[in-house]
């Protein structure tokens, strides 16, 4: 394990790249990681996470105590506590409001549909934590339901959550995450997205145990049994059961083929899907048609 100071440097480094990317305004976010057995090493409250310096940060033991520091805990501590009691292999947790991902968050709509190989080999599916007020208990027990699984997770209407085991690496997973939220959003602007075959996201699966690659919980890449698939762009009520004991990713069978296309424009039962921008053209086409 890194020394202390040096735990210290990496934090304050990665609250500066999270500011510098935007990932957070103001004081928002918050960063931890595990110093020895029952302590942890935080950023403090009301703090700009781009201009830190080693010595601001706080000491707590697991029920969040403070044993050091000149300044109060992060405001979301009750979060980052839940994920180090749920997840004894984790050893850093960074949560901050990389805007498109968030965007995500306000839709609803999460990011468990197979489209990037490296996002499914690594974060598998980004799912969305039920909406819990800020710094209140709710936040972690929104949290609890999907830590086990996953390494990472959107927060409804407010942002989104990665942990890893180290600090660069959970920071990793967050540039992760806000990355592949930026190339969904593309791909759903332009009007289409080919989505990954179910058997392509099975040998993906396989080539986490070949490059070594630690994942909390197996990809489940289902079709029949996800609510969402008729309507792929919402789900507004995720299977509880599976969504805790794996990582459920939006996979179409291929028949053969590792692509299945445009499943955003028809959808299993022949239904035609338009963005806003086609659909109010028709209106005004029709409208215009009847003066
Ligand atoms: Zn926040």
């Amino acid at each position: 394990m890194s020394s202390e100071s040096t735990l210290r440097a990496d934090i304050v480094e990665v609250g500066r790249r999270m500011y510098a990317r935007g990932y957070t305004a103001s004081n928002d976010g918050n960063i931890s990681v595990r110093l020895g057995a029952d302590r942890l090493l935080m950023t403090p409250k009301s703090v700009c996470k781009g201009f830190m310096t080693p010595d601001m940060m706080c000491i707590t033991d697991l029920e969040g105590r403070k044993i050091q520091g000149d300044r109060d805990p992060s405001s979301e501590m009750l979060m980052h506590l839940e994920v180090y009691r749920q997840r004894p292999d984790v050893q850093a947790v960074v949560h901050a409001h990389p805007p498109t991902a968030t965007g995500f968050a306000v839709a609803g709509i999460p990011l468990d549909r197979a489209v990037l190989a490296e996002v499914l080999t690594t974060l598998g599916s980004i799912p969305i934590a039920e909406y819990a007020t800020p710094s209140t208990k709710e936040l972690p027990e929104a949290v609890r339901k999907y830590i086990k699984a996953h390494d990472g997770m959107l927060l409804a209407n407010h942002g989104a959550l990665t942990v890893g085991g180290d600090l660069y690496g959970a920071y990793y997973k967050m540039e992760t995450i806000e990355h592949f939220a930026k190339i969904s959003l593309v791909a759903r602007l332009l009007g289409r997205e080919n989505l990954l075959s179910r058997e392509e996201v099975t040998r993906l699966q396989e080539l986490r145990g070949a490059y070594g690659i630690k994942a909390p919980a197996p990809i489940c890449a289902e079709t029949g049994t996800i609510p969402g698939w008729s309507d792929p762009t919402f789900r507004s009520d995720p299977d509880p059961v599976a969504d805790a004991s794996c990582q459920v990713v939006q996979a179409p069978p291929g028949a053969g083929s590792r692509l299945v296309p445009d499943v955003l424009r028809q959808s299993a039962d022949g239904e035609i899907r338009l963005t806003y921008r086609e659909l109010s053209a028709l209106i005004e086409d029709a409208v215009r048609n009847l003066r």
